[in-house]
């Protein structure tokens, strides 16, 4: 049986990313930029205030009391206006500055009657002072965003600051989850008997959309291998990646990877020594990859943040692939035996992290509490409390 290490390395190396395409920006978010994003414009575009006051030439201070106020300036008007000594204008937030005026005296300081202004307190003035250049948050020509910058909100909000309303990133794989099992039953209604509810593919798609994939598709096929070659040939068809939970297991009616080889599909790898998560099958057919997953659902969980979390980032253009390795002291001691690797579930605070009740892989209460993994390598037989050990977030909060 091959370890985690071996099996996540095996999974990347099958793993290729997608090819670049232009996309539109509103639905760019959490996309990958393929090329550099290039400023075509200088931004701000022109000289503009940031506040509401007055503008004027600051080295006028110096000699005058005073200055004339000859008129407004408002956002989003242009004008032609050009400031002489002693002069000064109205300006509001955003609007572009009078030729000549470099500096603008915000309007609390001030006071103004008859036409003309005064400044109250001129030591809180200084040159430049509330002015945005032109040019001062980038030059036209510079880059804005490197090949390889993950788009957040504020990203996408930059390009879209620039003129820009498209943008070159990598394509995103078609994800095909495929549920198995006799026994599972949609939520929503009184269960049968005998029944389960069917969660898996709720916490797939959930997990897909904070990774920003947010079209996938489920299917349900029963425990039947004719049938469950039929669906996942449909599936397989249209989809570049497959995520099939339940059935993979050694069971009179675990007819999933037999089912998948009928197909062609080549095992990569079958079993890793982890727990939970053991009976875990990856395989490929030409680029499609295929994640089986057994069903319980904290092998689902621990599979997929070990497995396919890192491969969708390699696919979708991330530079880093593996949820990051953080170490902390452990509050509650644990045994194993060696040979497979451990998979708890935990809540970490800054310093420590608690192995949380119910570690058995059914049980979903202690993942649904849990921020963390904690990984207890497969040689090891257990930890000591304030022993340290490695942990992943699997979300901030
Ligand atoms: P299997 O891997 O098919 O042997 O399933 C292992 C356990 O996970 C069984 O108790 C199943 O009832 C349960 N299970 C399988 N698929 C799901 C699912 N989609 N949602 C919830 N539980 C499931
Ligand atoms: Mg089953």
């Amino acid at each position: 049986m091959i370890t985690v290490e071996e099996a996540q390395q095996l999974v990347l190396g099958h793993t290729s990313r997608m090819k670049a395409v232009t996309k539109k920006l509103s639905s760019s978010n959490g996309a990958i930029l393929a090329e550099p994003v290039v400023s075509p414009i200088e931004s701000p575009p022109f000289a503009q205030s940031s506040m509401d006051g007055y503008a004027i030439r600051f080295e006028d201070m110096a000699t005058h009391p005073e200055f004339v106020v000859r008129g407004e300036h408002q956002a989003g008007f242009s004008s032609s206006h050009s400031l002489q000594s002693g002069e000064t204008f109205r300006i509001f937030t955003g609007a572009p500055l009078p030729a000549g005026a470099d500096t603008i005296v915000m309007q609390e300081i001030t006071s103004v009657s008859d036409g003309r202004m005064k400044i109250m307190n001129p030591s809180a003035v200084h040159a430049g002072l509330f002015v945005r250049l032109k040019g001062q948050q980038i030059h036209k020509g510079d880059t804005a965003l490197s090949k390889g910058h993950f788009l957040s909100p504020a990203s996408i909000g930059y390009i879209a600051s620039l003129g820009l309303d498209s943008v070159k990133i990598y394509d995103k794989p078609d994800i095909g989850i495929i549920t198995t099992g006799n026994e599972l039953q949609k939520p929503g209604k009184k269960l049968k008997e005998a029944a389960i509810y069917e969660s898996n593919s709720y916490m797939l798609q959930a997990l897909l959309q904070e990774m920003h994939f947010p079209k996938s598709n489920v299917t349900h096929i029963e425990d039947q291998e004719k049938k469950l070659v039929d669906g996942f040939k449909k599936v397989l068809h249209r989809h570049d990646v497959l995520i099939i939970t339940g059935g993979v297991s050694v069971g009179d009616y675990d007819f999933v990877v037999p089912a998948l080889k009928k197909l062609h599909v080549k095992e990569i790898f079958h079993h890793v020594a982890q727990k939970p998560g053991r009976p875990f099958f990856f395989g490929t057919k030409k680029d499609k990859l295929i994640f089986a997953l057994p069903g319980n659902p904290a092998s689902v969980l621990v599979c997929f943040y070990q497995y396919i979390y890192p491969a969708l980032r390699k696919m979708s253009g991330h530079l880093s692939y593996a949820l990051p390795i953080v170490e902390k002291k452990i509050m509650n001691p644990y045994i194993k035996k060696p040979g497979l690797t451990h998979f708890l579930k935990g809540l970490a605070t800054d310093q420590h992290v608690e192995i949380l009740q119910g570690q058995e892989s059914f049980v979903l209460a202690s993942f649904a509490k849990a921020n963390c993994l904690i990984s207890i390598p497969r040689e090891s037989e257990g930890v000591r409390e304030n022993e340290i050990v490695s942990v992943q977030y699997i979300h901030s909060i």
